[in-house]
């Protein structure tokens, strides 16, 4: 482990297609300061946190120096957006610094948000608002706690430099770790920007550096293109068991590594409406929460239709296919877990349908109801049945279920029920202290989401939203 100044990146971008970006330097913001710092997300990269003084990574992470090795390139890429497609997107206001190799062997790429204008910043001013980036840390740091596929977030740099949204807001940075920054979006720019030669290089580069074992199969693109199908179709399955909705699935913000990438508007459900809205742009419900696996699943056919030139047409079919059975399979194991059976049953699938049915119906917290379940097997039934108006109903599905457990049913639920969940409201508090220059709860609610399972009085933050917190609707201004 080292301090930031040993930091030592590599540039593996730079073996990307000529015309994929543009170098850039970082316009550095005015009077940084530490905001945020994940310890966790520094141990991946092999930066030890006793080393991570406020100076040093403020310093190479608010745009005044760098990290040893950088070559900071701001990538192009195009994407499907809300269903129609726009030819000029990219690197707005992010830089890709560099990368470097974990001594478990992943290969991590850093990204600098909010740096500064690029040449695809359209009407952007290349800056990310405190707001926003505090969200994004959040989000990260939560949905890796909790177990699931996602970009990561080392630290937030926050400023004196003024931006302007709805109103004046505060510029900050915020570091981004994944391992690639490849979106759906970078494939279909080349595509339709009819280079079907750079295509072909650009999975090249993705298939070497991050699905290698495709090389050793009869089919590499066709067993590059299965992987990020079925991969994609597991994330979105863990999305909906867990009641994360992400808010903006263009296909500019779907991952090739099949992690969750780029968080605006998201939210995780707090009563369990199917067809909840996070995003207030959002004005048809494309991106309901209900919608998340059709429309991963339509992406996944903008990729496709990208590398039509590869892979034969009826092949690309058959990998699409692939995506509903991978995803019925995960999500059917997630759920079973969550209600405490080990393994999944002919009529499991019913019995959880039942579930949300009633959750439905009665308005009933989606993560809430899931805790007081587990209580109901172990302590009272009463906080789990005061939750349904329909007693009898529930009655009858909570003695199914427990006709269907077995005794290790309660340690398979609180392994797979987190006791807190990132709710909109919870960052709402922190965000209005942080812009008074008050990171305590910041700090105060990143450290309960790092252990979202453990049996622990959480307080305020395991409660379900209060009623003025429940519709707190963002919008994709950021
Ligand atoms: P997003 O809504 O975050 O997915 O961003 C969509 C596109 O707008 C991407 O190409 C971003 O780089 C760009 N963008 C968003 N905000 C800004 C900004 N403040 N300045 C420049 N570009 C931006
Ligand atoms: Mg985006
Ligand atoms: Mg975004």
């Amino acid at each position: 482990l080292v301090g930031p100044d040993r930091l030592l990146l590599q540039c593996r971008h730079l073996a990307l297609p000529p015309d994929s970006g543009t170098a850039v330097q970082p316009v550095p913001l005015k009077d940084p300061r530490l905001v945020a710092f994940s310890t966790s997300a520094a141990q991946l990269i092999g930066l030890d946190p006793c080393l991570c003084q406020a100076k040093n990574l403020t310093e190479l992470f608010s745009g005044h120096s760098m990290p040893q090795g950088s070559q900071p390139l701001a990538t192009v890429y195009a994407g499907h957006q809300f269903g129609s497609y726009t030819a000029e997107l990219g690197d707005g206001r992010a830089l890709l610094l560099g990368d470097l190799q974990a001594s478990d062997g992943q290969q991590w790429e850093l990204q600098l948000k909010g740096s500064g204008k690029t040449p695809y910043s359209r009407h952007g001013d290349g800056r990310a608002a405190l707001r926003s980036v505090i969200r994004e840390y959040l989000a990260s740091e939560a949905m890796a706690a909790l177990g699931i596929p996602t970009t990561r977030a080392l630290c937030i740099i926050g400023s004196d430099t003024q931006i302007y949204r709805e109103s004046i807001e505060l510029a900050a940075t915020m570091v981004r770790l994944s391992p690639s920054h490849i979106r759906f979006g970078h494939f279909e720019y080349f595509y339709y920007s009819r280079q079907s030669e750079t295509v072909k290089q650009l999975a090249d580069i993705v298939i070497r550096q991050h699905y290698p074992h495709c090389l050793a199969t009869a089919h590499p693109y066709l067993a590059f293109f299965t992987a990020v199908v079925e991969s994609t179709a597991r994330l979105v399955a863990q999305w909906q068991a867990i009641g994360f909705c992400h808010g903006v699935m263009n296909t500019d913000n779907m991952s090739i590594a099949g992690v969750t990438l780029d968080y605006g508007p998201f939210a995780f459900l707090n009563d369990y409406q199917p067809g909840f809205v996070c995003n207030l742009s959002d004005e048809r419900g494309r991106y309901a929460f209900n919608q998340q696996p059709s429309i991963a699943l339509w992406n996944c056919v903008c990729l496709a239709q990208t590398l039509s030139g590869l892979v034969e047409k009826s092949e690309l079919e058959a990998a699409l296919s692939r995506f509903e059975p991978v995803y019925a399979v995960k999500y059917t194991e997630l759920m079973c877990a969550k209600l405490g059976m080990a393994g999944s049953q002919a009529g499991d699938a019913a019995l959880i349908e039942q579930y949300l049915a009633l959750l439905e119906q009665c308005n009933v917290d989606y993560s809430l109801s899931f805790n007081l379940l587990g209580q109901a097997l172990t302590e009272s039934t009463e906080p789990f049945f005061s939750l349904f108006n329909r007693s009898s109903e529930m009655q009858c599905w909570f003695d199914q279920l427990l006709n269907r457990i077995d005794s290790d049913a309660v340690s398979i639920m609180k392994q797979s029920n987190p006791r807190i969940v990132l709710r909109s409201y919870l960052i709402q508090q922190v965000i209005d202290a942080a812009e008074q220059g008050d990171y305590r709860k910041l700090g105060e609610l990143h450290s309960v989401l790092q252990r979202p399972y453990q049996k622990n009085d959480f307080g305020i933050y395991s409660e379900p939203t209060p009623l003025w917190g429940k519709n707190l609707s963002i919008s994709c201004s950021s």
